[in-house]
Protein backbone atom coordinates (compact mmCIF):
# COMPACT_ATOMS: atom_id res chain seq x y z
CA UNK A 1 0.00 0.00 0.00
CA UNK A 2 0.86 3.64 -0.48
CA UNK A 3 1.90 5.80 2.07
CA UNK A 4 -1.00 7.43 4.03
CA UNK A 5 0.83 10.79 3.71
CA UNK A 6 0.10 10.47 0.51
CA UNK A 7 -2.68 12.56 -0.68
CA UNK A 8 -4.01 10.66 -3.15
CA UNK A 9 -4.20 7.86 -0.46
CA UNK A 10 -6.33 9.82 1.64
CA UNK A 11 -8.50 11.21 -0.66
CA UNK A 12 -8.90 7.38 -1.81
CA UNK A 13 -9.57 6.47 1.84
CA UNK A 14 -12.33 9.11 2.10
CA UNK A 15 -14.26 7.71 -0.77
CA UNK A 16 -13.76 4.52 -0.05
CA UNK A 17 -15.41 5.00 3.22
CA UNK A 18 -17.70 7.98 2.36
CA UNK A 19 -16.11 10.15 4.65
CA UNK A 20 -15.30 14.38 4.58
CA UNK A 21 -12.93 16.18 6.50
CA UNK A 22 -14.55 16.99 10.05
CA UNK A 23 -13.92 20.23 10.82
CA UNK A 24 -15.67 20.02 14.33
CA UNK A 25 -12.98 17.12 15.82
CA UNK A 26 -10.31 19.41 14.20
CA UNK A 27 -9.10 17.15 11.64
CA UNK A 28 -5.50 18.13 9.97
CA UNK A 29 -4.49 14.83 8.39
CA UNK A 30 -0.46 14.86 8.08
CA UNK A 31 0.85 14.77 4.23
CA UNK A 32 4.37 14.86 5.00
CA UNK A 33 6.25 11.76 5.93
CA UNK A 34 9.17 13.55 7.28
CA UNK A 35 7.31 15.49 9.74
CA UNK A 36 5.23 12.27 11.09
CA UNK A 37 9.33 10.78 11.72
CA UNK A 38 10.91 13.70 13.06
CA UNK A 39 8.14 14.47 16.02
CA UNK A 40 8.52 11.07 16.69
CA UNK A 41 12.43 11.47 17.03
CA UNK A 42 11.40 14.67 19.02
CA UNK A 43 9.27 12.23 21.36
CA UNK A 44 11.77 10.30 21.89
CA UNK A 45 10.20 6.58 21.58
CA UNK A 46 12.01 4.16 21.66
CA UNK A 47 11.08 0.33 21.10
CA UNK A 48 10.69 0.00 25.38
CA UNK A 49 8.22 2.63 25.45
CA UNK A 50 4.39 2.33 25.96
CA UNK A 51 2.89 5.14 23.74
CA UNK A 52 -0.66 6.74 24.27
CA UNK A 53 -1.83 8.97 20.92
CA UNK A 54 -4.17 11.50 20.93
CA UNK A 55 -6.32 11.33 17.72
CA UNK A 56 -5.00 8.37 15.57
CA UNK A 57 -7.09 10.23 12.56
CA UNK A 58 -6.32 7.43 9.54
CA UNK A 59 -3.35 5.83 11.19
CA UNK A 60 -0.63 8.12 9.85
CA UNK A 61 1.23 8.71 12.88
CA UNK A 62 0.02 5.51 14.89
CA UNK A 63 2.05 3.32 12.05
CA UNK A 64 5.63 4.96 12.45
CA UNK A 65 5.01 4.91 15.84
CA UNK A 66 3.78 1.10 16.07
CA UNK A 67 7.46 0.62 14.21
CA UNK A 68 9.46 2.81 16.62
CA UNK A 69 8.12 1.69 20.27
CA UNK A 70 6.69 -1.69 22.04
CA UNK A 71 2.94 -0.81 22.35
CA UNK A 72 0.79 1.63 21.35
CA UNK A 73 -2.94 3.11 22.33
CA UNK A 74 -4.46 5.41 20.15
CA UNK A 75 -7.65 7.11 20.90
CA UNK A 76 -10.09 8.30 18.34
CA UNK A 77 -13.52 10.34 18.79
CA UNK A 78 -14.62 10.10 15.14
CA UNK A 79 -16.49 6.68 14.94
CA UNK A 80 -16.77 6.82 11.20
CA UNK A 81 -12.48 6.61 11.41
CA UNK A 82 -12.51 3.20 13.41
CA UNK A 83 -13.09 0.93 10.44
CA UNK A 84 -10.63 3.01 8.26
CA UNK A 85 -7.75 2.24 10.99
CA UNK A 86 -8.83 -1.31 11.29
CA UNK A 87 -7.95 -1.32 7.61
CA UNK A 88 -4.56 0.63 7.55
CA UNK A 89 -3.23 -0.64 10.70
CA UNK A 90 -4.25 -4.22 10.19
CA UNK A 91 -0.12 -5.41 10.30
CA UNK A 92 0.61 -3.30 13.64
CA UNK A 93 -0.02 -6.26 16.18
CA UNK A 94 1.20 -3.88 19.05
CA UNK A 95 -1.60 -1.33 18.49
CA UNK A 96 -4.83 -0.74 20.14
CA UNK A 97 -7.64 1.50 18.81
CA UNK A 98 -10.13 3.19 21.36
CA UNK A 99 -13.02 5.06 20.25
CA UNK A 100 -13.77 7.80 22.67
CA UNK A 101 -13.51 11.38 23.85
CA UNK A 102 -10.40 12.18 25.34
CA UNK A 103 -11.56 14.60 27.62
CA UNK A 104 -14.10 11.98 28.84
CA UNK A 105 -11.76 9.35 29.15
CA UNK A 106 -10.35 7.67 32.17
CA UNK A 107 -6.53 6.80 30.91
CA UNK A 108 -5.65 4.84 33.70
CA UNK A 109 -8.41 2.22 32.81
CA UNK A 110 -7.59 2.51 29.63
CA UNK A 111 -3.56 1.46 30.25
CA UNK A 112 -4.64 -0.32 32.61
CA UNK A 113 -1.72 -3.06 33.88
CA UNK A 114 0.38 -1.89 31.11
CA UNK A 115 0.97 1.35 33.05
CA UNK A 116 3.94 1.29 35.48
CA UNK A 117 5.36 -1.29 33.48
CA UNK A 118 6.93 0.40 30.49
CA UNK A 119 7.88 4.15 30.27
CA UNK A 120 5.41 6.23 29.03
CA UNK A 121 5.16 8.67 26.71
CA UNK A 122 2.43 10.63 25.18
CA UNK A 123 2.19 11.89 21.50
CA UNK A 124 -0.06 13.77 19.34
CA UNK A 125 -0.58 15.89 16.43
CA UNK A 126 -3.83 17.37 18.91
CA UNK A 127 -6.78 18.55 17.34
CA UNK A 128 -6.13 22.44 18.18
CA UNK A 129 -10.05 22.77 19.69
CA UNK A 130 -8.73 21.44 22.65
CA UNK A 131 -5.27 21.85 23.20
CA UNK A 132 -5.09 23.67 26.36
CA UNK A 133 -7.22 21.24 28.44
CA UNK A 134 -5.16 18.36 26.65
CA UNK A 135 -2.24 19.62 27.87
CA UNK A 136 -3.38 20.88 31.31
CA UNK A 137 -5.24 17.86 31.86
CA UNK A 138 -2.19 16.02 31.57
CA UNK A 139 0.17 18.67 33.45
CA UNK A 140 -2.13 18.62 36.60
CA UNK A 141 -2.57 14.61 36.60
CA UNK A 142 -0.53 12.40 38.23
CA UNK A 143 -0.36 10.26 35.26
CA UNK A 144 3.37 9.31 35.60
CA UNK A 145 4.91 9.57 32.25
CA UNK A 146 8.25 10.67 30.95
CA UNK A 147 7.84 12.77 28.27
CA UNK A 148 4.51 14.53 26.01
CA UNK A 149 5.24 15.64 22.54
CA UNK A 150 2.30 17.90 21.17
CA UNK A 151 1.93 19.68 17.44
CA UNK A 152 -0.23 22.38 18.08
CA UNK A 153 -1.15 25.84 17.48
CA UNK A 154 2.65 27.81 16.80
CA UNK A 155 0.88 30.90 18.88
CA UNK A 156 -0.58 28.49 21.75
CA UNK A 157 3.14 26.97 21.60
CA UNK A 158 4.83 30.09 21.55
CA UNK A 159 3.00 30.54 25.13
CA UNK A 160 3.30 27.60 26.54
CA UNK A 161 6.80 28.63 26.28
CA UNK A 162 6.61 32.30 26.82
CA UNK A 163 9.68 33.93 29.40
CA UNK A 164 8.60 37.06 31.43
CA UNK A 165 8.68 40.74 29.90
CA UNK A 166 7.46 38.63 26.58
CA UNK A 167 3.87 39.11 24.63
CA UNK A 168 3.64 35.71 24.73
CA UNK A 169 3.76 35.37 28.56
CA UNK A 170 0.79 34.81 30.46
CA UNK A 171 -0.66 32.44 33.26
CA UNK A 172 -0.65 29.92 30.77
CA UNK A 173 3.09 29.95 30.53
CA UNK A 174 3.31 30.32 34.12
CA UNK A 175 1.38 27.18 34.46
CA UNK A 176 3.28 24.95 31.92
CA UNK A 177 6.31 25.60 33.50
CA UNK A 178 4.97 25.33 36.90
CA UNK A 179 4.32 21.37 36.35
CA UNK A 180 6.97 20.90 33.29
CA UNK A 181 10.28 21.79 31.46
CA UNK A 182 8.73 22.81 28.12
CA UNK A 183 10.67 23.38 24.91
CA UNK A 184 10.27 23.78 21.06
CA UNK A 185 11.34 21.48 18.91
CA UNK A 186 10.49 22.58 15.62
CA UNK A 187 7.94 24.90 13.19
CA UNK A 188 5.61 22.86 10.63
CA UNK A 189 4.52 24.92 7.64
CA UNK A 190 0.84 24.62 7.00
CA UNK A 191 1.10 23.02 3.31
CA UNK A 192 1.85 19.34 5.42
CA UNK A 193 -1.55 18.92 5.99
CA UNK A 194 -5.23 17.85 4.34
CA UNK A 195 -7.30 20.17 4.65
CA UNK A 196 -4.59 23.22 5.24
CA UNK A 197 -4.93 24.57 8.70
CA UNK A 198 -5.76 28.56 8.66
CA UNK A 199 -3.25 28.87 11.52
CA UNK A 200 0.51 27.89 11.53
CA UNK A 201 1.66 24.92 13.89
CA UNK A 202 4.72 23.92 15.72
CA UNK A 203 5.73 20.56 17.73
CA UNK A 204 6.59 21.15 21.31
CA UNK A 205 7.24 18.60 24.43
CA UNK A 206 6.92 18.69 28.24
CA UNK A 207 9.10 16.60 30.50
CA UNK A 208 6.97 16.68 33.51
CA UNK A 209 9.05 17.49 36.98
CA UNK A 210 9.46 15.31 39.39
CA UNK A 211 9.87 18.22 42.17
CA UNK A 212 7.97 21.18 42.27
CA UNK A 213 10.66 24.11 40.40
CA UNK A 214 8.87 26.70 43.77
CA UNK A 215 7.71 26.15 47.01
CA UNK A 216 4.07 27.10 47.42
CA UNK A 217 1.63 27.05 50.64
CA UNK A 218 -1.20 26.85 48.56
CA UNK A 219 -1.18 26.24 45.26
CA UNK A 220 -4.77 27.46 44.48
CA UNK A 221 -3.63 30.71 45.70
CA UNK A 222 -0.89 30.73 43.44
CA UNK A 223 -2.92 29.87 40.63
CA UNK A 224 -5.39 32.78 41.83
CA UNK A 225 -2.48 35.53 41.93
CA UNK A 226 -1.53 34.49 38.81
CA UNK A 227 -4.48 34.92 36.84
CA UNK A 228 -5.46 38.46 38.99
CA UNK A 229 -2.01 39.61 37.60
CA UNK A 230 -2.95 38.64 33.89
CA UNK A 231 -6.50 39.54 34.28
CA UNK A 232 -6.01 43.45 32.41
CA UNK A 233 -2.51 43.31 31.29
CA UNK A 234 -2.10 46.96 30.86
CA UNK A 235 -2.86 47.13 34.50
CA UNK A 236 0.29 47.36 37.50
CA UNK A 237 0.27 44.43 39.78
CA UNK A 238 -1.17 46.32 42.67
CA UNK A 239 -4.34 47.06 40.56
CA UNK A 240 -4.67 43.65 38.95
CA UNK A 241 -4.22 42.34 42.76
CA UNK A 242 -6.47 45.24 44.49
CA UNK A 243 -9.46 44.11 41.76
CA UNK A 244 -9.40 40.88 40.98
CA UNK A 245 -8.48 39.44 44.50
CA UNK A 246 -10.47 39.52 47.72
CA UNK A 247 -7.22 41.22 49.29
CA UNK A 248 -7.53 44.95 50.98
CA UNK A 249 -5.24 47.42 49.30
CA UNK A 250 -2.82 47.58 52.36
CA UNK A 251 -2.49 44.16 52.89
CA UNK A 252 -1.01 43.73 49.24
CA UNK A 253 0.85 46.50 49.56
CA UNK A 254 3.13 45.42 52.76
CA UNK A 255 3.46 41.62 51.57
CA UNK A 256 5.15 43.39 48.00
CA UNK A 257 7.12 45.45 50.17
CA UNK A 258 8.46 42.79 52.36
CA UNK A 259 8.82 40.51 48.86
CA UNK A 260 10.79 43.58 47.39
CA UNK A 261 8.25 43.77 44.33
CA UNK A 262 7.51 47.58 42.90
CA UNK A 263 3.85 47.54 43.29
CA UNK A 264 3.82 50.06 40.11
CA UNK A 265 5.28 46.55 38.00
CA UNK A 266 3.19 45.10 35.68
CA UNK A 267 2.41 41.50 36.25
CA UNK A 268 3.97 40.28 32.63
CA UNK A 269 8.03 41.06 34.20
CA UNK A 270 7.28 38.95 37.37
CA UNK A 271 8.66 34.91 37.45
CA UNK A 272 7.08 32.41 38.49
CA UNK A 273 9.17 32.46 41.40
CA UNK A 274 8.22 35.95 42.29
CA UNK A 275 4.55 34.73 41.87
CA UNK A 276 5.54 32.25 44.41
CA UNK A 277 6.94 34.32 46.95
CA UNK A 278 3.73 37.01 46.58
CA UNK A 279 1.29 34.10 46.83
CA UNK A 280 3.13 32.90 50.39
CA UNK A 281 3.25 35.87 51.85
CA UNK A 282 -0.41 36.34 51.11
CA UNK A 283 -0.88 32.77 52.83
CA UNK A 284 1.00 33.70 55.90
CA UNK A 285 -1.22 36.98 55.66
CA UNK A 286 -4.49 35.07 55.66
CA UNK A 287 -2.96 32.05 58.05
CA UNK A 288 -1.97 35.06 60.78
CA UNK A 289 -5.62 36.40 60.43
CA UNK A 290 -6.85 32.71 61.18
CA UNK A 291 -5.56 32.77 64.87
N1 LIG B 1 -2.89 11.81 13.92
C1 LIG B 1 -3.52 12.15 12.65
C2 LIG B 1 -2.51 12.83 11.74
O1 LIG B 1 -1.51 13.34 12.27
O2 LIG B 1 -2.72 12.87 10.53
C3 LIG B 1 -4.75 13.04 12.85
C4 LIG B 1 -4.51 14.36 13.56
S1 LIG B 1 -5.90 15.46 13.52
C5 LIG B 1 -5.12 17.02 13.74
C6 LIG B 1 -6.64 15.27 15.12
C7 LIG B 1 -7.41 13.96 15.33
O3 LIG B 1 -7.95 13.96 16.66
C8 LIG B 1 -8.60 13.75 14.40
O4 LIG B 1 -8.57 12.47 13.85
C9 LIG B 1 -9.82 13.95 15.30
O5 LIG B 1 -10.96 13.23 14.88
C10 LIG B 1 -9.29 13.48 16.64
N2 LIG B 1 -9.96 14.10 17.80
C11 LIG B 1 -10.56 15.32 17.87
N3 LIG B 1 -11.05 15.57 19.09
C12 LIG B 1 -10.77 14.47 19.83
C13 LIG B 1 -11.04 14.11 21.18
N4 LIG B 1 -11.69 14.94 22.01
N5 LIG B 1 -10.64 12.90 21.63
C14 LIG B 1 -9.98 12.03 20.80
N6 LIG B 1 -9.70 12.33 19.50
C15 LIG B 1 -10.07 13.52 19.02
Amino acid sequence: MEKLTSPRVIDTILRKYDLHFNKRFGQNFLTDENIVRKIVEAAEVGEEDLIFEIGSGIGTMTQVLSECAKKVVSIEIDRKLIPVLKETLADCTNVEIIQGDILKTNIREILGDDLGKMPLKIVANLPYYVTTPIIMGFLESDLCFERMTFMIQKEVGERLCGKPGTKAYGSLSIAAQFYSDVTIDFNVPSHVFMPKPKVDSIVVSFKKLTEPRIHLESQKLFFKVVKASFLNRRKTLINGLTMNTDFEKETILKVLEECGIAPGIRGEMLTGSEFAKIANGLYAFEASMDV
